[in-house]
């Protein structure tokens, strides 16, 4: 927090969650960047905005990357991969354009899925156009179209470390700042410090891409924000984690439906399932399969009749 200023700002370095991201296949480079960058906005996100469930960014392109999903949850547990068209060519300088939006067509998804859903409570999700050519600027439009909050990031990724600086400026209309920082109220203040924002982004914008790949992040705040009051919080460490479980999986293909799966079976003989996260494998065969339906037609069975209300 930047005292009496209603400006606030997150950083955050991952080294170890990045490589075990990156560990289960070799991505070309302009890929894995972004995934990278992804890897940082979506760790910034769940920290900014306190929400008790997992994040999800998503890039469904158009491009030679078909899709991009981050995930972080409450607890800063990252997981992430990406899926490439077959045999695409991929150059090392390839911009976010060439990337995942070549005919206009890519999509960028956030969605919030809460941890404690009721049942029949829906995951909200907000889909915006790619427009600009990085992945902070995109998140940057989202951010100010869907919470109305001025918002701005700096991302960068190599191979070894994934590192994002964000700065917010809070509503001046007498919100609260930061409920744990001690209640002070912005527009209230007489000592309001309105020019706090500008210097803070102008500061933030001559830091260069290498020079964020090479500092950490604390001599990175120090450097940028010696001459400012800024309170700084407990860190919070982010990890690898990939929530993926054999039930899960049957859950999916249930969800493909008997017919189908049946169909599956007679071609394969055992239906074998990666995790696209972690590369766990996981193996049905036909008994499994059989159980799978058998189990899900005994709890239809028992269910009452009136008691699928929602
Ligand atoms: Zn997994």
């Amino acid at each position: 927090m930047f005292a009496h200023s209603p400006v606030r700002g997150e950083l955050v370095e991952m080294s170890d969650a990045w490589q075990q991201v990156q560990a289960l296949r070799t991505y070309p480079a302009a890929v894995s960047t972004m995934l990278g960058e992804m890897l940082a906005a979506a760790a910034l996100l769940s920290a900014n905005l306190k929400f008790n469930g997992s994040i999800i960014l998503q890039i469904h392109g158009d491009g030679p990357v078909q899709l991009l999903v981050v995930e972080c949850d409450a607890l800063l547990r990252v997981r992430a991969t990406a899926k490439l068209q077959a045999d695409s060519v991929v150059p090392d300088n390839a911009s976010l354009q060439q990337l995942v939006n070549q005919h206009g067509e890519g999509r960028f998804a956030i969605t919030l899925d809460p941890a404690d859903k009721l049942p029949g409570q829906q995951a909200y999700q907000g889909i915006v156009s790619l427009d600009g050519d990085s992945v902070a600027t995109v998140i940057e439009n989202y951010m100010m179209r869907s919470e109305q909050l001025d918002t701005r990031l700096w991302l960068a990724a190599d191979e070894t470390v994934s590192r994002g600086l964000l700065l917010q400026k809070l509503p001046d209309e007498g919100g609260t700042v930061g409920g744990t920082a001690g209640g002070t109220t912005a527009g209230t203040d007489p000592d309001t410090d309105t020019d706090a924002w500008n210097r803070a982004v102008t500061l933030a914008s001559t830091v260069r891409e290498d020079e964020l790949l090479d500092t950490d992040i604390m001599t990175l705040l120090k450097r940028l924000y010696w001459e400012e009051t800024v309170r700084v919080f407990e860190p919070r460490h982010p990890s690898f984690h990939c929530g993926c479980s054999r039930e899960k999986v049957g859950n999916m293909l249930k969800l493909l439906g008997k017919e189908e799966v049946d169909s599956a079976l007679a071609d394969l003989g055992e239906l074998e399932i990666d995790c696209d996260f972690c590369g766990q494998h996981y193996a049905f065969d036909s008994v499994d399969c059989m159980q799978l339906f058998t189990a899900d037609a005994i709890s239809d069975a028992v269910q009452l009749p009136g008691s699928q209300q929602h």
